[in-house]
């Protein structure tokens, strides 16, 4: 045994043989394993209102004990407990959107919907998969101005690493792309516009006033990171009667959504603030596709609500892993990224915690961070925080979006999820009135004291897994749903 196994076991035959192991092991299986729990310390009392009855009390006021809660968040890569409770949420939310539930009233079913998935322009090529041939098949090939070939006669396997680099570095469009990424959510919004005001009132026939006051558009949208560090957007949109007890008009209906989709789509540009490093006009890649949601038992042709429930889902707990980049953001806290005119201390002007040269990743990656960071320094750009967001490739906006009158919230299905616990609890003490609870608690720290708790936690994470039923399988048939998708690089 090396002097560090010795160390890792004694901390291990400390924790499990302590006097508080049951209790510290129960409040690890309660937040399902969080690989990095919060810990709050202080005194929790639960009352039994009809009585006044004390029917719980965690901590006795003198001695504080510590309580651990989950760390809820969403990316997969931080907390894999966490981020299933979040893609869950996101599951039921997208779903009562589809066909009611969770408050939503059953007609949404009824209602005229599509998927529709939106890309970015190329900024240079790329290598890619594709089935039936090779990834830059170019007769005469010939090289670029940096000496690299112009063309790739392979047929990438879908795990290739090299899938999403750039063909040469030199000729990729780095900035282009970056600048790309932190206009996103401004071209989504510009599309929404377009859709709700022009082309929607315009397909149908009738005035913008007309419509407004007949129809309302709602949607919930999800951002993808592809492989080549670009983020494109799937949302579900949706037309609904602005009286509540109404129906749309007979003109509402899929196929209009998707024509006025085709048709906002490339109206949706804008041009950047011009800088030393140029002035790009920015609008949505040309691929773009819209299917149609039908109604659960209805005969017509499109995605089914579960299989496009599961699919945005299966992306609210990802983040850029997929492509190399570096998790957390590189950019130094000390100025903001600012770097101070060159006085900061912290980075020494160069608004970076590390320097590009240091970054994980492939070649791609480090690019696209590395530029980021430096047209953070444009005073042009800065409103786009582009080093705040450097480590996300120029994205700053959210992984998860929805319109107000989509569907549920987050926050009322956490809510009905509290509920159902207290209820759980209620049951377990006897307790047959309202239980109200009495707390002050503080922060005191996160994550687990040291590797062996880790370890343990883990173990615990695993068998809640292993145990988990079979209920689950709607994110397994999304696997076999996923093939008929195109994954587009
Ligand atoms: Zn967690
Ligand atoms: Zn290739
Ligand atoms: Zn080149
Ligand atoms: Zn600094």
């Amino acid at each position: 045994m090396t002097a560090k196994e010795w160390a890792d076991f004694s901390a291990w035959w400390e924790r499990v043989t302590a006097p508080d192991y049951r209790e510290w092991e129960e409040g690890v299986r309660r937040i399902g394993g969080c690989a990095h729990p919060i810990h709050l310390r202080g005194t929790v009392r639960l009352v039994d209102t009809t009585t006044g009855e004390i029917v719980y009390e965690l901590g006795d006021g003198i001695d504080r004990t510590t309580l651990l809660v989950p760390c809820g968040n969403r990316r997969r890569e931080w907390c894999a407990p966490c981020s299933r409770v979040y893609q869950w949420d996101t599951w039921h939310l997208v779903k009562a959107g589809l066909v009611g539930g969770k408050g939503v009233p059953d007609s949404v079913a009824e209602r005229p919907r599509v998927f529709a998935t939106l890309t970015a322009p190329s900024f240079g090529p790329v290598h890619a998969p594709y089935e039936d041939h090779a990834c830059h098949p170019r007769r005469n090939g010939g090289q670029c101005e940096h000496d690299q070939p112009l063309a790739c006669w392979e047929q990438h396997a879908a795990d290739d690493a090299a899938i999403g680099q750039a063909l040469c570095a030199g000729c990729y469009d780095y900035a282009g792309a970056v600048l790309w990424n932190a206009h996103a959510s401004k071209l989504w919004h510009r599309f929404t516009d377009l859709l709700r005001r022009q082309e929607l009132p315009r397909a149908a026939g009738v005035t913008r006033a007309k419509f407004a006051s007949q129809v309302r558009v709602s949607f919930v949208k999800v951002t993808e990171f592809q492989r080549r560090g670009l983020v494109h957007f799937h949302a579900v949109i949706r037309l609904d009667p602005v009286a509540a007890e109404g129906r749309v008009p007979g003109w509402a209906t899929p196929e209009l959504i998707s024509s006025a989709v085709h048709r906002a789509v490339p109206l949706a540009r804008l041009t950047t603030p011009y800088s030393l490093a140029g002035q790009w006009d920015l609008s949505f890649g040309t691929q773009v596709d819209v299917q149609p949601i039908p109604a659960v038992d209805s005969e017509a042709e499109g995605h089914n609500a579960d299989a496009v429930a599961s699919y945005i889902a299966k992306y609210v707990t990802k983040g850029v892993e997929d492509t190399g980049s570096a998790h957390r953001p590189v950019y130094c806290k000390a100025c903001r990224g600012t770097g101070l005119a060159g006085a900061c201390h912290g980075c020494e002007g160069s608004g970076l915690r590390i320097s590009p040269a240091e970054l994980p990743g492939p070649l791609h990656a480090r690019a696209m961070v590395g530029t980021a960071a430096r047209l953070g320094g444009f005073s042009e750009y800065r409103e786009l925080n582009l080093r705040r967001w450097a480590h996300q490739y120029g994205y700053g906006g959210h992984f998860a979006t929805k319109s107000r009158s989509y569907s549920t919230t987050m926050a009322a299905l956490r809510g009905a999820r509290a509920d159902f616990r207290a209820e759980q609890t209620r049951r377990r003490l006897g307790v047959t009135g309202e239980l109200a609870v009495d707390s002050e608690l503080l922060f005191s720290g996160t994550g687990y004291a040291n590797r062996a708790e880790e370890q343990i936690a883990e173990g615990i994470r695993d068998a809640i897994e292993e145990n988990r039923i079979e209920g689950r399988a709607a994110l397994a048939e999304l696997l076999a749903e996923e093939e008929r998708w195109k994954d587009w690089i």
